[in-house]
Order: C-alpha cells, then structure tokens, then sequence
C-alpha cells in the first residue's frame, strides 16, 4: 500500500464535488492485485487508520482524477491545426490523406507512443479514440497502451463507400471476401483478439453513417449484439450539410440519429460524437437506449458546426462527458475543453444558454465520462474500488494562476481559475494504476512526510 497527500477532489454519485483541504489517497491491490483506491477523504480522519503506509506529501497540490476522453482520433495527430471550410472539405483535404498513412505499420507504430504522450502528458488518463480502417493502426495502439497498462478503448474504422482510396474499406486479398464483408470480419477478429486484455476495449467503430453502406452498418450492428459489453463510437448530427446528406442517403428514417438505431447501434456503451443538431425525439431515443454524447466543444467551434444544448440534454435525461475531438478539436488539453464547453453553455442565440458550474464541467471531463463510457466505480473518480489514475495538479504552476488561485474563496472560484488559465503546465504528474509516469521537475525535490 501507498498514500498520498494532497488537496483531494472526487465526485459523489450525483456528480457533486467532493473537496478535501488536506486530503488523503491511500492505494493498494484489489483482490485481483490490481491497484485501486482504497480510502480517500480528509487527512485527519484517515492516516491513523494506516500505520507503516508510506505517504508521500505535494504539499500546495490537487490531485483529481485522471481525465476521460470521449472522443479523439489517435491518426489525427498530424491533422490537429489545419484550416478548412468546414467538416467535409476539412476530412477531403486533410484527415483522409493524413490517415492513409496508417495502411503502414511503421507509421502508426511511430504515432501511438507521441499520441499516448501527449494524452499523459495533458492528465487524460483513458480515452475512447478512433483508430483507421486498417487493422494496424488498432495493433500499434493497443500494444503500446498494453506496454503502459493505460485503459484505452478504440476499434478500426468502418468505411466501405464515399471515401476515397486508401482510407475506404477493401476485399479481402484472395478475393474471396467484399470490402464490407472483410471489414467485418477484420472487426471481429480484433475484437476476439483484444477486447478484455488487460484495460483494453474494444469499440465497433462506424465512421459515420454517409462512410458506411446500409449492410456495412446491419453487420455493425450485428456485432453489437453479439458482443454486448463491446462499444460503438461514431459521430452524429454534427453538422448541417452532413445531416441534408444522410437524409438523402436514409431517406426512409426519421432523423440521422434514428439511421443508427435501425441497425441496432445505439445502446449502452454507445458513444456519439457531437449531437448537436438533435430534436427532442432523437434526444429521448438516446436516452432510452441509454447511448451518451460525446461533446467536443473546441472542435465545434473550430469547424463552425453549433452549439451543443445542454438545456435541452438535461432535460431529456441525456447522459453525456466531454471531448476533444483532436484534430477537429484543436488542444488535448482538458482545461481547454472545459473552458470551451463553458463558452458553448453560455452561447444563447441559437439555443437557451447557461451557466455550467465549475464543478460539473470537471465532472464531465472525469466521471461524467465515465458513465457515459458504463464505467463509474471503475475510472474518472476516486472513490473507493476505483482504478488508481489520477492526476497531481499545481494550481501555481503560472504567475497568474498563482495570483487568481491564492484568492479563490471557493472551491468553484479555485476550479474555475484552474479551467480558465490551466493548459498541460498545471499537470504536474500523470499516475497510472498507482504509478508516477512523468518524473517531477529537476527543480522541485518534495520531501516525504514520515508515514502515519
Ligand atoms: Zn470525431
């Protein structure tokens, strides 16, 4: 066993902020010798409970649960920052020649690490990401996030038509399987192959439905039943030219959304990017299949695509978490994805605006998440039982932070402060299942405290 001490938040069952001055995280195996927590709450109440554990003390630090990640695209590394007008001409002219590359092994085993990295490095403890439509961009992954014992969902691509070459699904090289057979096939096969190894999950991973034909999405939606504790991630009503072009393809269904459900691919542990542009139709469909969406704010702003309706999600009992949507989204940065879903909350124009408190931003981006992904108790909290991933925050680590903090008079002004100005250089050190991963600066040497 080990402890830390530290300020400490975590999150009740309602979502609300749980805050401790000087708190106390104690972590030790499970009874499958797995790492989780084992008691967490005020330092005073807690360290006689655990003579001889060694405590180690960030005097002046948060620690807080590791981010969650809605939606990301571990091959859009490279596209992150690139100009374009709008999602369909951004994906012709950026993503799909970008994520090309990946056809080779070399290249994606070559972006997985700099990918995982840069996650670790900005608190983002598991993400839920889309790989390519070639199996070797799910192997590079998934072997590298193995290496670092991460929890790391993600799935190859499906795309079997109005994509171009080297991206689209192909037969199978003897000829003896079609381009959306194979891609089926391939699915399967990775799924018997990685799903439940280790933190890893598999997500039966549809692009979108304009990318997919009407038998490509049946045999999607097949697997999903057949593998009911697999995901599925996609994207949804992100865009107003996108929706006139599946109306046009589906014209029988209701909405995009209902598209999906006709093939059997919303329900629990089902992620849709965006949901922007949803009635409350699709809205209530959503929530009785008890599917969740990913928001990804910096990447509806980047791309022009609206405002996501909280008012309207709440008021259906809509589970969602945020995201950053990379490289639509334009910072893996967590703060930045909170501050921008503060901003969308507010827009009022084109919807009802409003408020988001600070705490509930934070919950969106840790065990908010971890609902919408079917794993609260699991990640995104410390609570009891949970997986020890969690981050170590300094609220000084810039002049004005250190300024803005050292007047908070809250716990929202403190959280607010670090969403407003924090980025990665808040993000002191990285733990996964109770291990430092990014060592400390040279500078700064703390001192343990002596064990309770
Ligand atoms: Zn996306």
């Amino acid at each position: 066993m080990q402890a830390c001490r530290a300020a400490l938040l975590r999150f009740d069952e309602q979502g609300h902020a749980l805050y401790d001055a000087d708190g106390l995280l104690v972590i030790g195996p499970d009874d499958k010798g797995q790492p989780v927590v084992r008691a967490a709450g005020a330092y005073q109440a807690l360290a006689r409970h655990f003579p001889g554990v060694p405590v180690t003390h960030w005097p002046g630090r948060l620690i807080a649960p590791g981010f969650v990640d809605l939606h990301i695209h571990y091959p859009q590394l490279d596209v992150i920052g690139s100009p374009a007008e709008g999602l369909l001409p951004w994906l012709e002219h950026y993503t799909y020649p970008h994520e090309a590359r990946f056809a080779d092994a070399r290249h994606a085993q070559e972006v997985a690490p700099f990918f995982l990295d840069e996650l670790q490095r900005n608190g983002v403890t598991t993400a839920l990401t889309f790989a390519t439509s070639h199996p070797a961009s799910v192997d590079a992954l998934f072997g590298e996030a193995r290496r670092r014992g991460l929890r790391l969902i993600t799935g190859r691509v499906l795309q079997d038509r109005h994509s171009p070459d080297g991206v689209r699904d192909r037969a199978s090289p003897d000829g003896a399987h079609t381009a959306t057979e194979q891609s089926l096939i391939e699915t399967e096969q990775l799924i018997q192959k990685w799903h439940g190894v280790d933190r890893l999950g598999y997500a039966i991973t549809p692009r979108f439905a304009p990318t997919s034909s009407a038998a490509q999405l049946q045999g999607a939606g097949e697997l999903a039943a057949r593998y009911p504790d697999v995901w599925i991630q996609s994207h949804a009503a992100e865009n107003l030219d996108e929706i006139r072009w599946v109306r046009e393809l589906f014209p029988r269904s209701r909405s995009y959304l209902s598209v999906y459900d006709g093939f059997g691919l919303l329900r629990e542990r089902a992620i849709y990017a965006h949901c922007i542009h949803l009635d409350d139709e699709d809205r209530a469909l959503m929530q009785a299949r008890g599917a969740a969406a990913a928001v990804s704010p910096t990447s509806n702003l980047f791309l022009g695509s609206g405002f996501f309706d909280y008012v309207a999600a709440n008021r259906a009992g809509l589970r969602y978490g945020l995201a950053s949507d990379v490289g639509g989204g334009t910072s893996f940065s967590p703060f930045r994805t909170m501050l921008a879903a503060y901003t969308v909350g507010r827009e009022g124009q084109t919807k009802p605006g409003l408020s988001l408190a600070p705490g509930h931003l934070w919950w969106q981006h840790t065990a908010g998440a971890a609902r919408a992904l079917g794993l609260s108790g699991v990640i995104g909290n410390l609570q009891v039982g949970c997986e020890a991933d969690f981050v170590v925050l300094n609220p000084r680590a810039t002049p004005l932070l250190a300024r803005r903090t050292a007047q908070a008079d809250s716990l929202a002004e403190l959280l607010f402060a670090l969403i407003v100005l924090g980025d990665d250089r808040v993000v002191e050190h990285t733990v996964i299942r109770g291990t430092v991963q990014n060592a400390p600066p040279a500078a700064i040497n703390w001192p343990a405290v002596p064990p309770a």
